[in-house]
């Protein structure tokens, strides 16, 4: 413990070490004592209260000390996630290589703007290697950003540029305010929040995104989409993009890709897919070869790492089919500075809109290298397998309903058997189960809504979760159900 100073700034190569071993431990125990503990316990109130309080630390205190506190305050207090009866969401546990990827990446500490540096050639060649199994020509790109959030944002800013630069209109220099024609996104209403943010947040407004009808499996009517593309030609609108989703967020649907595709293109729409969940699964499993080949006819597409490649957080991918139109979109760099040095690769900063970035393509690349797409291939056919078992043990279940299912999401409700009440007291019902289950602390779900109905949810994304511990689960849903039951009859 000596070999740990105090607080100070010149650190020897065995007092790094030596705080190394330290923190190295307190990951080691957090992440294999996980499994042991409560899924989830909540923050006590004097914890909350002590760091509503605590003022900036004045003076410093010995490394080893802080690591002591984040053992004995932060650690016990997680959100869930990475325990394997943890079901909420979508969030992974992290592989360990890409937990230590992140101090590595962070011992470098590039800004990975640009320049002629290892980690700009590492975000590339993940990108490339994305963009092939997505089926993209050669000259694809993209950019690592924060989450499928952001990438959305980007790709919907680069289709905005075109569209209206299509229109004869630089968006660059005149915003929305020079009075153009009306600007069109259509998403289904199971599409995520992040296309409405996006749509809000570049100006479109959310009253202008058409609403794609959706059939008895959640998935996009072409049908529909087309009648609404029609419809807004014949009004002059234009249409910016079409948002469709390999995975959606709550049940897990898979878009027709290649029948939407064909609509851009005869409407001259910007296709974006929304694989931030489903895009592992799509891109390596051999049984959705056919989604995957639909995939490539993209314009761009998101896919989060984060998620279901167990990448730590903060790793969404974007991937553009002609990554020159993002440029046109984002760079700053006037084209007669671009001219003299065309054989030098542009800065990444110059396709999207963050400047410092960080070297989030380590993690990818760390967890890749060590697991190889064939060892994402086994834990992902595991997380689905685990799913199915799930999906059909609600299914055989008298007082269980199953709303929606696709991918390794179960969205079902507890329905007792002779159950008395009306459709709303069966809403409650299933929405105080969750809360329980939440607070029981042997498993973990989040509630959701399917075609208006209170729903339970469980997405597995965690190959430590077994069959086991759907059991477990449904066994809670039982237990808190059958409680929760009597106490809303005595009511
Ligand atoms: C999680 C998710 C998003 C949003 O991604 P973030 O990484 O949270 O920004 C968008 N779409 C789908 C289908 C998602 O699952």
């Amino acid at each position: 413990m000596d070999a740990v100073p105090a607080a100070r700034w010149e650190w020897s190569l065995e007092q790094i070490e030596a705080l190394g071993v330290l923190a190295s431990r307190a990951v080691a125990e957090y992440l294999a004592g996980l499994a042991d503990g409560p899924v989830y316990r909540p923050v006590p109130e004097a914890l909350k209260a002590a760091w509503a309080a605590e003022p900036a630390p004045r003076s410093g205190s010995p490394a080893a000390r802080v690591l002591d506190r984040f053992a004995a305050e932060i650690a016990p207090y997680p959100l869930g996630n990475g325990h394997p009866r943890f079901h909420a969401w979508v969030n992974s546990p992290p592989a360990v290589i890409g937990v230590l990827a992140e101090a590595l990446a962070a011992s470098m500490n590039p800004s990975v703007a640009g320049g002629d540096h290892a980690a700009v050639y590492i975000e590339r060649q993940v990108l490339r290697w994305f963009a092939e199994l997505a089926g993209f020509p050669a000259g694809a790109g993209g950019l690592l950003v924060s989450g499928a959030s952001m990438a959305t944002l980007t790709a919907l800013a680069v289709a905005r540029h075109r569209a209206m630069a299509a229109a004869g209109l630089d968006v660059r220099a005149a915003g929305l305010q020079a009075g153009g024609p009306r600007l069109m996104i259509y998403a289904s209403a199971e599409a995520h929040g992040c296309v409405r943010k996006a749509a809000e947040l570049l100006g479109v407004g959310s009253d202008n995104i058409r609403e794609i009808e959706v059939d008895a499996a959640f998935r996009a009517e072409p049908g529909h989409l087309d009648r609404l593309l029609t419809e807004s030609r014949s009004r002059g609108e234009i249409p910016l993009a079409v948002v469709v989703s390999a995975g959606t967020v709550n049940t897990g649907a898979i878009d027709p890709i290649r029948q939407v595709s064909e609509l851009c293109a005869e409407h001259g729409a910007w296709l974006h897919v929304d694989a931030a969940y489903g895009g592992p699964a799509v891109l390596l499993l051999p049984e959705y070869a056919k989604v995957r080949d639909a995939l490539g006819l993209a314009d761009s597409i998101a896919v989060d790492p984060h998620k279901w490649l167990y990448v730590p957080v903060g790793a969404g991918m974007l991937l553009l089919r002609e990554p020159g139109l993002a440029r046109d979109a984002f760079s700053l760099v006037p084209p007669y500075l671009r001219a003299g040095d065309e054989a030098d690769e542009p800065w990444l900063s110059e396709f999207g809109f963050e400047q410092t970035r960080p070297f989030r393509a380590l993690k990818v690349w760390m967890a890749l290298q060590h697991l190889g797409l064939d060892g994402y291939r086994d834990l992902i056919s595991h997380d689905l397998r685990t799913a199915e078992y799930l999906q059909s043990a609600v299914r055989a279940a008298p007082d269980l309903d199953l709303l929606g299912g696709e991918l390794s999401i179960a969205c079902f409700r507890f329905r007792p058997p002779g159950w008395p009440g009306a459709g709303e007291r069966l809403a409650e019902l299933n929405r105080r189960v969750v809360i329980a289950i939440q607070h029981g602390g042997r498993a973990f779900v989040a509630g959701t809504t399917v075609r208006g109905l209170a729903a339970i949810r469980a997405c597995v994304v965690n190959p430590g979760t077994t069959r086991s511990d759907m059991d477990v689960l449904l066994g809670e849903v039982r237990r808190q159900g059958a409680r929760l039951l009597a106490e809303l009859l005595r009511g």
